[in-house]
């Protein structure tokens, strides 16, 4: 596998705010990255210093294997880390040859990536006439131009309707398809669900977990538990080995497990250790709220 950026210890400070907590993870070729967390979880600050745009406080990172400069590797990286910015007077293709010109391009590929992202009719007209959703569509088209191993993407979505956050998604889903490597930060799990292969997932600077999106999550849900004889449930879910822990609301017995277990067979155990429920039902947590509860969002909104 061909690693396209490693990260190691990468700490950020402002002042005494620390927006990144030794933060470690890898990027490899051909996949999709997401890095998800709450706003303010450190994702920008995370991109802006792989970028050279923000001063890590301490910690490492290297583009590429660590075989050349940054300055060097950054012209192999296609980015795109605030709000697109064009000449509002001039044409989308025109705003696109001088990109090229600034950084020194060829001018070959601009139709080429129009068609990409779904603008090339649109080509001659101005940039000012375009939507927010077309206005990121010139912008990704920009920042391939020059055909990078790798697109990065901060929020990609944001403030786009409907129809503008499909055509987004379509379109990175279709450049991952190409071969190009993809890091995108959200703040939307259902986003990174849907486009991204792995996932780094950040609270307060700090990584929570990092691998697979598939394998992000591996609850094995909780009882619901009702009985006449609360206090002897509780005490035997309490020494039980397999019950991370519990919590009752209102007569409501819910006990969290650690492994697979059926609800016929917990019956069963209970009834033989002559506890008699009358209430019981096995759950999982939905994607969503076994996210907030690894984020730990619900506590923090409390
Ligand atoms: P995210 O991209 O996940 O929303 P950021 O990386 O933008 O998070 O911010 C992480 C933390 O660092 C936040 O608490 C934010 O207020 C703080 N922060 C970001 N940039 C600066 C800055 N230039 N000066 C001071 N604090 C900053």
């Amino acid at each position: 596998m061909e690693t396209i950026l490693s990260i190691s210890n990468l700490t950020k400070k402002y002042g005494n705010l620390t927006a990144v907590n030794n933060l470690s993870f890898t990027i490899q070729k051909g996949n999709v990255y997401g890095i998800l967390g709450p706003n303010g979880s450190g994702k920008s600050t995370t991109l802006g210093v792989t970028l050279n745009v923000v001063n890590a406080t301490s910690g490492n990172f290297s583009w590429f294997g660590g075989d050349t400069t940054t300055h060097q590797a950054l012209k192999r990286v296609g980015a795109i880390i605030e709000r697109p910015n064009f000449y509002p007077y001039m044409s989308a293709y025109k705003n696109l040859k001088l990109v090229c010109k600034i950084k020194e391009i060829s001018e070959d590929k601009i139709n080429e990536k129009l068609e990409l992202v779904g603008l090339l009719d649109r080509k001659d007209s101005k940039f000012k006439t375009f939507s927010l959703g077309m206005k990121q569509r010139l912008a990704i088209a920009s920042a391939l131009l020059n055909d990078p191993e790798i697109l990065i993407l901060d929020e990609p979505t944001n403030g786009l309707d409907p129809q503008g956050i499909h055509q987004i998604r379509a379109i990175i889903q279709d450049i991952a398809s190409q071969g190009t490597t993809i890091l995108l930060a959200s703040h939307l799990l259902d986003e990174v669900e849907k486009v991204c292969s792995h996932v780094v997932v950040l609270r307060k600077g700090e990584k929570l977990y990092e691998g697979p999106v598939d394998q992000m999550i591996s609850s094995n849900g909780f009882f619901e538990l009702k009985s006449e004889n609360t206090d002897d449930l509780i005490n035997y879910l309490e020494a039980h080995p397999n019950v991370k822990s519990t919590k009752i609301l209102e007569g409501l017995v819910t006990a969290f497990i650690d492994q697979p277990m059926s609800a016929a067979a917990f019956n069963k155990e209970l009834l033989e250790k002559g506890i008699l429920l009358s209430h019981l039902v096995l759950r999982k947590e939905s994607l969503e709220e076994q996210f907030l509860q690894l984020t730990d969002d619900l506590n923090d909104a409390n």
